[in-house]
């Protein structure tokens, strides 16, 4: 059974941008109420939410309760403990746009007991830029961290003018680009399957790996927020970020140490040896999916309200990394959305043996699979050939061994949100989960010219089903290869 020791935190006061947001509401105030019931988060911390609402302080922290009773589970709701988590919440109404409604943050903060303090940007990426100059103006940027939301930039010209403009008030050491996949128990895992175990490592190589697929599907649609979605399609929204940061993880050199440096330079390094994907060979390399809609639901193009749109939903690429390591061994990525199930997985296919002494008929020998599962029952499954027990002849079959966290982890264990994590590490001052303003604008280099080639070819992404595999290009460009993708079901 795993067992885990909670270390206490610095008393801090977190202030969130944003705090009556979607995020705040589903994901933030909810996993700040978990670390503060495991006794992680001091007592004497603040959490203070600005929004533009005109709300008292009573009122939100009413508004707080519910999101709570919403989201946390029954178990875990202590009523007791609950009204201690919300009289830490503080409220203030804030227009980041006026300049008048600074004064009461700056008095809250001024002469603050707290030594940590971060400002937590869950706002749209336009407003970014204007509070982090107004936390400038007002010297409250000196000794705190910045925690900013996804999206960073839109493309390189936008993440480099982003960058410049937060580069001006905060030093890189004080900046957390959250990129919430970095957040999950599994990704953490995938770090100790390689480099704590002997047994992996050794094979990690296109000499012992046929290739590796990385796939992250969705069953919901935009979901009203399809105007929204419109401008950025699925290349921004997730491989940008999410893909390109699993496939680093599994691609990188090991670091000489788990630092947040360290960590950084070896992704890096694979972003930088990705084959760049420009005009025919990024057509040639990639799939552009739009969703159609289900009896019950509307198809994309109605959800947007632009019958024209070239947005994609979905997308589908066939990746190289330039390197020793991974040179002959290709790396497919795959997201959409309004797909037939909710799951994110990478999987790595080793290579078959070189013979077979058995024969062909009873007694297969199939390639070794190493799945690491991101979502849902987060956990890793090895399929192995193994011998069909009893006597009567010699038989194979495939037998995965499982391991899903949950099921070793004792009836009380619960999985912990990829935020936990972050914001703790936030507060601690350890950035190697967060992203680095190179590697973000190495990432941005590399899918830069791919939209650019969708664009210049002025087609339209395939149609695919609501609650498909999606497109059927995507089939063939695996396919083209010889391969197949793993089934998306759970
Ligand atoms: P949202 O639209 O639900 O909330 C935005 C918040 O900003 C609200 O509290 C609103 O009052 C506040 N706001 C708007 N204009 C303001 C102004 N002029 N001055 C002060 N406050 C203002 O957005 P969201 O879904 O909570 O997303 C917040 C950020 O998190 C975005 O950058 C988004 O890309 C990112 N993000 C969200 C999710 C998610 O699941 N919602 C997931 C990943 C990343």
């Amino acid at each position: 059974m795993m067992t885990s020791k909670i270390i206490p935190v610095d008393p801090f006061d977190l202030v969130i941008f944003g705090i009556t947001g979607d995020l705040a509401r589903r994901k933030l105030i909810p996993v700040l109420y978990y670390r503060f019931i495991d006794g992680q988060i001091p007592k004497n911390s603040r959490i203070i939410g600005l929004a533009r609402s005109e709300l008292t302080n009573e009122q939100f922290r009413n508004q707080s309760l519910e999101a709570l009773k919403q989201t946390v589970s029954e178990k875990d709701f202590d009523s007791e403990q609950v009204n201690h988590f919300i009289s830490c919440i503080h409220y203030i109404k804030n227009d980041v746009n006026s300049d008048e409604d600074w004064d009461t943050l700056q008095s809250l903060l001024k002469n603050a007991p707290n030594t940590v303090q971060a400002f937590y940007l869950s706002v749209a990426p336009g407003l970014f830029a204007p509070i982090v100059e107004q936390l400038g103006r007002l010297n409250l940027a000196e000794n705190s961290r910045l925690v900013v939301e996804k999206p960073f930039g839109h493309d390189l010209a936008s993440a480099k003018k982003l960058q410049y403009q937060i580069g001006n008030v905060y030093k890189e050491e004080a900046i957390y680009r959250i990129d919430h996949y970095l957040g999950k128990e599994t990704v953490q895992n995938l770090m100790a399957l390689r480099f704590a175990n002997k047994l992996f490592e050794p094979l990690w190589n296109s000499n012992h790996i046929d290739h590796i697929q990385i796939t992250a599907a969705e069953s919901l649609g935009v979901e009203g927020r399809g105007e929204y979605y419109d401008n950025i399609g699925a290349m921004r929204d997730m491989v940008q970020n999410h893909l390109l940061q699993l496939l680093c993880l599994t691609a990188m050199e090991p670091p000489y140490k788990f630092d947040a440096d360290a960590m950084r330079d070896e992704k890096l390094k694979v972003l930088r040896a990705l084959q760049p994907l420009m005009g025919e060979q990024a057509l040639r390399n990639t799939v552009r999916g739009q969703y159609l809609g289900a009896p019950d639901k509307p198809g994309y193009l109605e959800e947007c309200h632009n019958q024209g749109s070239q947005t994609e939903t979905y997308v589908a690429l066939k990746v190289k990394i330039n390197s020793w390591r991974w040179a002959g061994t290709p790396f497919y990525l795959r997201t959409g959305k309004r797909l037939r199930s909710q799951m994110a997985e990478i999987v790595i296919t080793f290579r078959s043996t070189p013979h077979s002494i058995f024969g062909q008929i009873d007694t297969p020998i199939w390639p070794n699979i190493l799945v690491i599962r991101l979502q849902p029952d987060e956990g890793l499954n090895l399929s192995i050939t193994t011998k069909d027990p009893g006597p009567g002849g010699f038989r194979t079959r495939e037998t995965p061994l499982d391991m899903t966290f949950a099921d070793n982890s004792g009836d009380d264990w619960r999985m912990p949100d990829a935020y936990e994590r972050l914001i703790m590490d936030v507060i601690r001052g350890n950035q190697t989960l967060f992203m680095r303003d190179d590697e973000v604008e190495a990432a941005w280099q590399w899918i830069d010219p791919i939209i650019q080639a969708w664009r210049n070819s002025g087609t339209a992404p395939e149609s695919y089903d609501s609650y498909s595999s999606g497109p059927t290009g995507a089939v063939e460009l695996i396919a083209r290869d010889h391969r197949r993708w793993r089934d998306v079901i759970v």
